[in-house]
């Protein structure tokens, strides 16, 4: 047990040597602030916001924007009434220097209602309510990594880009409309960031690299009723020259 403190220190200390100054005043800040986030992810986990929500959407927008907002970012609320969806929330941050970074997400849920699944709970270390990990979670880290780089004086150069749509677990249709902002937010940028978070198995910490894709499609046929028992004899009877 000794030996595997001492390796565990040994690992923290060269992962701490390994950090540049700016690195370090992230994580302080970031540690710092844990109960602030923690806070941050309780609201937004309380707001009801199912896709279908469009005041709970609204309001966890909201939220985010009562965030980014002092912290340099011009914030757009653009509604989705066309497509029977709350809207999303946009932001940019004009800086001058460095990658166009995208940063994306999404502060709807899959929990509308009338689900019994509503409220916020927090057991030690543990958190479950609606929408906790997807993607609740994620928000309130943005939220926090956007903190800290302010923190550490380097927020400020940077531009960022924000799109956090109402309907990305059910998306409104047709999709030219209901991701157009994101369509264009990521023409205008190098690169993109996705809030998400990854999942754990076996105590390895998963992350996504791509999406799987979903495809729908039917197949209409007609023909004679035949039974497939003697189906086989004729066509047996074909393999030997005769039909
Ligand atoms: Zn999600």
């Amino acid at each position: 047990m000794r030996r595997c403190f001492a390796f565990l220190f040994a690992a923290l200390t060269a992962y701490a040597a390994q950090l540049s100054p700016t690195e370090a005043a992230l994580v302080k800040t970031i540690d710092a602030e844990a109960p602030r986030t923690t806070a941050l992810l309780e609201t937004l986990v309380n707001i009801n916001s199912g896709t279908e929500n469009a005041a709970g959407v609204r309001d966890v927008a909201r939220h985010m924007e009562a965030e980014l907002a002092p912290l340099g970012f011009t914030v757009r609320w653009v509604p989705m009434d066309a497509v029977k969806r709350a809207g999303h929330l946009l932001a940019e941050h004009k800086g001058t220097r460095g990658k166009r970074i995208l940063i994306n997400g999404h502060m709807d849920t899959v929990f509308g209602p009338a689900s019994p699944f509503q409220k916020f709970v927090r057991t030690g270390d543990r958190a479950e309510g609606p929408g906790t990990e997807d993607m609740k979670g994620g928000l309130a880290v943005l939220v926090s990594s956007l903190r800290a780089l302010q923190a550490a004086g380097v927020l400020d150069p940077m531009r960022i880009r924000i799109v956090l749509t109402g309907d990305e677990e059910n998306p409104g249709e047709p999709n030219s409309i209901s991701r157009k902002d994101l369509v264009d937010a990521a023409a205008e940028s190098d690169v993109a960031l996705e809030f998400e978070p990854g999942i754990r198995v076996h105590g390895i910490d998963y992350a996504s690299t791509s999406r799987r894709g979903v495809v729908d499609w039917s197949l209409h046929t007609h023909a004679v009723s035949f039974h497939s028992a003697r189906l086989a004899v004729r066509s047996w009877a074909m393999g030997q020259g005769r039909s």
